[in-house]
């Protein structure tokens, strides 16, 4: 009996698991959030509590990477290849970038440090096309006015 509970739990978090990455293959850096509003058209009853436990399992997994985001919100991916960020300043979207990376950074890295370096990320800030689209028509309107 206990281990048909087990295994039931088994699949209902495999199930999870699944709903989930298929969200985020089609999401770009999502947040909690935005899973969830992905999530909840296929499963109804995964809530934000379980969202968040299964992005920890996966990340302590290694299925996807975490990164904190200006607000201090998590974006989760699931490309675990080695690429650079770009974070936009006016609504927080968070990008790849395609450019290679730069494994000579590392060398720079102060070879007497205390500190064992694994690696880097960079971010890139700026805004996005749609933040400075939207600044252009409202400066627009704006002198529209005038
Ligand atoms: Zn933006
Ligand atoms: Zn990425």
């Amino acid at each position: 009996m206990a281990k048909q509970a087990k295994n039931h739990a088994h699949r209902r978090m495999t199930h999870q698991r699944q709903v989930i990455s298929d969200c985020l293959k089609t999401l770009n850096h999502p947040t909690v959030d935005e899973i969830q509003t992905c999530v909840i058209r296929t499963a109804p009853t995964i809530n934000k509590a379980t969202i968040y436990r299964t992005m920890n399992r996966m990340v302590e997994d290694g299925e996807v990477i975490r990164i904190v985001g200006d607000d201090g919100a998590f974006h989760y991916d699931a490309t675990l290849d080695a690429h650079y960020h770009m974070l936009c300043e006016e609504c927080g979207a968070l990008s790849d970038v395609d450019m290679p990376v730069l494994p000579q950074i590392d060398q720079y890295f102060p070879p007497d440090s205390d500190f064992r370096l694994t690696g880097h990320d960079v971010i890139f800030r700026g805004i996005c096309s749609k933040c400075r689209a939207k600044k252009a028509g409202r400066n627009r309107a704006e002198t529209g006015q005038n």
